[in-house]
């Protein structure tokens, strides 16, 4: 069975009693379904809710939007892996398109906060994705191999991971990749996992998924899910969209 996984990125958005209501809402309105997992990253305030809201069910898990790689010390404003792993999350964004560019994280950073998210038991969802000028000279691979090999440097079958191909250009705007595009880069990916020495990798896709255009991503059979901000914010369409994006 074809497992996809629908990820729902809040950013700066839900706080902790929001995010009580919303899980009430969604989870009133999106009953299991067997090939789906649904996977919410909330503000870290709100993990903690996330998780009581996520009631044990197993088709539902929440997960940090970044971690520092350090395990702890004096990092103001950060939260470390553990940190995250004890506010109930599972799973960790790392390397997000607005964590490099707007908040300047280096490939080297995004390599280490990998490391740290495995080391803290977290399943790293590990974000690349080139700019437009980058798409436009055609160097939509080559940029995102370069941020593969700094995020995983060491040779070897790695089994706890997750990627997501998010292109900068197609994120927060309203203008996503197609179809083929997305196809395209994610087979890319999956050629340099291979020869890497490592498969059966889930892909996400991410950049302006909504309601209207999910179905047609997810029928790309190269896409194993899909990463979502603006359209994973409200409950019930949320929710919709999980339910309706594939058969
Ligand atoms: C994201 O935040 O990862 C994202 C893809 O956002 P949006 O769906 O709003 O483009």
């Amino acid at each position: 069975m074809r497992a996809l996984v629908f990820a729902a990125n809040w950013k700066m958005n839900v706080g902790p009693s929001e995010a009580r209501e919303y899980l009430a809402i969604f989870r009133h309105a999106y009953a299991p379904i067997p090939d789906r997992q649904v996977w919410f990253f909330p503000p870290a305030v709100s993990l903690e809710a996330v998780g009581e809201g996520l009631q044990h069910r197993d088709d539902l898990l929440a997960g940090a939007q970044d971690i520092h790689w350090e395990p702890k010390g004096a990092f103001t404003g950060a939260i470390s892996g553990p940190l995250a792993s004890q506010a109930g999350a599972r799973a960790a964004l790392i390397g997000h398109s607005e964590r490099r560019h707007v908040f300047g994280e280096t490939d080297e950073q995004t390599g280490k906060k990998v490391a740290a998210a495995l080391a803290a038991g977290l399943h790293p969802v590990l974000c690349v994705g080139e700019t437009l000028a980058q798409r436009e000279a055609e160097q939509t691979m080559a940029v995102v191999t370069r941020q593969l090999e700094a995020a995983l440097p060491e040779p070897g079958p790695i089994s706890t991971l997750t990627i997501a191909y998010e292109p900068v250009w197609a994120i927060g705007t309203g203008r996503n990749a197609t179809p083929k595009d997305a196809a395209e880069v994610h087979s890319g990916i999956r050629a340099w996992l291979k020869q890497r020495g490592t498969e059966g990798i889930k892909i996400l896709y991410g950049g302006s998924v909504n309601l209207k255009n999910a179905a047609e991503l997810l029928a790309q059979r190269e896409l194993d899910g899909v990463l979502v901000g603006g359209a994973s914010l409200d409950p019930a369409g949320w929710a919709e969209l999980v339910r309706t994006a594939a058969a």
